[in-house]
């Protein structure tokens, strides 16, 4: 079995990795930052890192800062010994300090994600600083890990045994070593942590391809099953995809698993989002990768029919995926069988709470991640549409805007005063020393990681065609194609693609249309084209091109009111505000000291005026409205009061982008607006 699927898999990754080099031209290639240039399932392939360059405007912005403040305090913050998580327990267990471990047990892999993202920054820069510092950290790990390739300080440094507790995180930390090793092999050429990468996936191999029944449940928080594959298509070495394959498969198969761990059911059969909505996407994401490279259509299908059940019931409108801090999965809203506890969850189909939203930043990062490879095996474009959802409301919320303070939870209301669950704090937190709110440091490096390599997501190439899935000034050189891309995109729907060097042969652009751009045009050279453009699909401009040729794309920016689903009940008679794919909110911050936010109310047809201020909030787009202010009611103390009488007040409203709360003073914040 395994070296039938093998041998086809590699005749396949051979004719793939040959065919897409002639027809593209490309003497390189096989360098995205998730590898699948010789994945046979795919409708497009990620580009070269070195690819795609953002040059200027949003993106690029994040993209530096990302690397001159994000990660210098990163890096800091990691040394800490009493940060929860840190590389001391590394340098313990490698014996090159003294002191016993301390942190989460998910530490390890939160300090390799942090490697991944120097990686990818260092991809772009070629800053040796960095490369020394990566050989450093890299040597550390090397000494900390068993001669037999196991690796989990956690477990090292504290005496106990191996594989007896699915929840001490170990096949996530290795998981996030594999790809963070693979990251680093396709940025340096160096070999010094994909050795390590090696003996680590050699090690899972050897203790899980047997499948033996006391393991059945392992692993919880599956980063694993992405970090095997790539070290497949780094290696070429067909066990490790048996190994991703033997993860997914394992999952359900034996009876005693749990929602909160989507393996109470066979992922293959599985018909509901359920569980904690981080080990939930990375399951997917690693699922997604397996049929990447095996084409399995049950897989698919229960990916597809996830998603969907994730995006039309579950997701919230920043694109965030986990309504719960805490509760139980229900039987009879979800026919499931007996009750389950669970924890930092989907909810029941349209349950969105507003101020109790869990949305850990990771759980909305790893949505993204998914939609991004959804989007690469089917190249339907409501997979972009919820990956851009993501990466400018949800994720971006999860830092500040200075990049060196973070967000565990990304709620959609704060009212001053009103408890806090589990890991949520009322502001953002630069770490996570005992005195911090926050207990848990997963999110920080996993949003450096995603600034720094958002590059390789926003282009594809297929045979004769180049896909644009996100905008943003940048720069493609790839297959003998040069485009130049300048856009004030998200703040101004224009963006203009100059053609700077290209084939002589004809072939294929293809830009991603999303679903709030009603009435997008687009011209060729300064003419309107006759090309097909329409709300989540991607409009094909196929030609012969010559060097200047110029695409004009006009993504119409109005700002629309969003109503959602009469079942969520949160929101009735409540609407959002957007303008392209930001989210806007209102904040405390904005209004005088005398009004109370839960006081406002917008007009049902307010007139707005859209004005960029360059200076507020590192530079956003404001809109700007008169709303109405109830006459103040009753005390906070009372649950339920008479509706004060009393004139209703005109005031001027100011909303700024949803992800840039909380970047002034702590006050309160509302996405979902109550209507006059
Ligand atoms: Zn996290």
């Amino acid at each position: 079995m395994c070296r039938s699927i093998c041998l086809k898999g590699s005749l396949r990754r051979l004719l793939l990795a040959v065919l897409s080099m002639v027809v593209t031209g490309s003497a390189r290639g096989g360098r995205g930052v998730v590898d699948t240039s010789a994945s046979p399932h795919v409708r497009f392939r990620n580009v070269d890192m070195d690819a795609v360059r953002w040059t200027e405007g949003f993106w690029a912005e994040r993209f530096e800062l990302c690397r001159s403040a994000t990660i210098p305090a990163l890096i800091q913050v990691m040394q800490k010994p009493d940060n929860s998580a840190n590389f001391q327990n590394l340098r313990i267990a490698a014996g090159l300090a003294e002191g016993k471990f301390f942190g989460n047990d998910w530490s390890d892999g939160d300090c390799y994600k942090l490697v991944e993202a120097v990686a990818a920054v260092y991809w772009v820069t070629r800053d040796p600083e960095l490369d020394r510092w990566m050989d450093q950290w890299i040597e550390v790990i090397g000494k900390a890990q068993a001669p037999d390739g196991y690796l989990s300080t956690q477990i090292q440094l504290t005496g106990r045994q191996r594989w007896q507790d699915l929840h001490r995180h170990e096949l996530y930390n290795m998981g996030h070593l594999l790809t963070a090793a693979c990251v680093h092999h396709r940025a340096t050429g160096k070999d010094n942590f994909l050795r390590i990468a090696r003996q680590v996936g050699d090690y899972l191999c050897t203790v899980f391809l047997p499948r033996p029944k006391e393991l059945a449940h392992f692993g919880f928080n599956p980063s694993n099953i992405m970090g095997a594959v790539e070290l497949y298509r780094t290696t070429g070495e067909p066990r490790y995809l048996k190994l991703a394959q033997t993860f997914v498969d394992m999952r359900g198969s034996a009876p005693g698993g749990s929602d909160q761990n989507q393996d109470k059911v066979p992922l293959r059969k599985e018909q509901e989002a359920v569980g904690h909505a981080v080990t939930a996407a990375y399951l997917w994401c690693g699922a997604a990768d397996v049929y990447a490279q095996t084409g399995e259509q049950a897989l698919r299908e229960a990916l597809a029919r996830l998603w969907e059940d994730v995006t039309e019931r579950k997701m919230y409108i920043t694109g965030g995926t986990a309504a719960l801090h805490t509760g139980e999965a229900d039987r009879r809203l979800l026919k499931r069988g007996p009750r389950d506890s669970i924890h930092e969850a989907f909810g029941a189909p349209y349950q969105l709470p507003h101020r109790t939203a869990y949305n850990e930043t990771c759980a909305n990062i790893a949505h993204a991640m998914w939609s991004w490879r959804m989007l690469a095996l089917t190249g339907e474009a409501k997979y972009a549409d919820v990956m851009e959802r993501v990466l400018y409301n949800s994720m971006l919320s999860g830092m500040g805007v200075e990049g060196k303070d973070f967000f565990y939870t990304n709620p959609l209301r704060r009212i001053k005063g009103a408890p806090l669950l589990s890991n949520d704090s009322a502001a953002r937190w630069p770490d996570t020393t005992p005195a911090s709110p926050v207990h848990c440091f997963c999110c920080p490096p996993n949003v450096a990681r995603t600034l720094a390599e958002l590059s390789g997501w926003a282009y594809g190439v297929s045979p004769d065609t180049v896909w644009v899935h996100l905008y943003g000034g940048s720069v493609f050189d790839s297959a003998g194609i040069r485009l130049v891309q300048k856009t004030r995109y998200p703040w101004d729907g224009q963006a203009t693609i100059t053609i700077e060097r290209t084939p002589e042969t004809p072939w294929a652009l293809r830009l991603c249309i999303p679903g709030w751009a009603q009435g997008a045009r687009l011209q060729v050279n300064g003419e309107a084209s006759d090309v097909e453009v329409r709300p989540l699909t991607y409009a094909v401009i196929e030609r012969r091109w010559s060097p200047g040729d110029k695409i004009q794309l006009e993504l119409p920016m109005e700002v629309v009111l969003i109503e959602a689903h009469p079942l969520v009940e949160e929101t009735r008679n409540h609407v959002a505000v957007m303008r392209g794919p930001i989210v806007y909110c209102l904040e405390s911050a904005d209004l005088p000291e005398s009004i109370a936010l839960p006081d406002v109310r917008l007009p049902r047809r307010p007139a707005w005026q859209v004005r960029h201020d360059p200076d507020l909030l590192r530079g956003v787009t404001v809109l700007e409205t008169e709303g109405a202010v109830l006459p103040k009611s009753a005390p906070s103390s009372v649950l339920y009061h008479h509706m004060p009488a009393g004139p209703i007040d005109r005031i001027k409203l100011r909303l700024i982008p949803y992800y840039a709360w909380s970047n002034r003073r702590q006050g309160d914040m509302t996405v979902w607006i109550p209507l006059e």
